[in-house]
């Protein structure tokens, strides 16, 4: 069986991150869509509450999983048996970190590979960070995540203020 991770911190997800599971699940037998704990950034959602959309957000999709992890990825894709690990690229900024990033991880784990899977043009400007910052202004977020995030995302905004 081919297996994937998708890993990231999905804070939240978008459709961005939707198309490239889609696709990736058309070419893999089964995904996990891996949400890290990511010490290193304050996130807006919790971790539950980021799996919990997820979950929620994917359903339809009846090869993909959604799990949550801590630590190295590639540790982790190496635990679930993964041949793969998922990553979007976008515009060149997100060449560098992942071209670094999968040479180190290479290095780790010789087994695991990084797969690179070019964002659609229509997505390749969109965000987690965008979403937000959009939302917290009040703009409208409606065509960039699906209708749940939408909703999270202003019921955290208004009880903000
Ligand atoms: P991380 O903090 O690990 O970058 P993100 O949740 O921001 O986590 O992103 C997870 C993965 O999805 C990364 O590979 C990222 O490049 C990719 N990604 C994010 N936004 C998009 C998008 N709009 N189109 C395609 N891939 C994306």
């Amino acid at each position: 069986m081919k297996l994937a991770v998708y890993p990231g911190s999905f804070d939240p997800v978008t459709n961005g991150h939707v198309d490239i599971i889609e696709r990736a699940a058309q070419l893999f037998d089964h995904v996990i869509v891996a949400v890290s704990k990511n010490s290193g950034k304050k996130p807006l959602f919790t971790l539950e509450e980021r799996v919990k959309i997820l979950n929620n957000v994917l359903v339809q999709y009846k090869n993909v999983s959604v799990d949550s992890f801590e630590g190295l990825t590639v540790k982790y894709a190496s635990i679930k048996n993964a041949q793969a690990i998922i990553r979007g690229l976008r515009a060149i900024s997100d060449f560098e970190n992942e071209f670094q990033m999968a040479l180190t991880n290479k290095k780790l784990e010789p087994n695991v590979e990084t797969v690179f899977m070019m964002s659609r043009a229509k997505w390749s400007f969109l965000s987690s960070s965008v979403v937000k910052e959009v939302a917290s202004l009040g703009g409208c977020i409606e065509e960039f995540v699906p209708g749940l995030v939408e909703k999270r995302l202003k019921e955290k905004f208004s009880n903000q203020k």
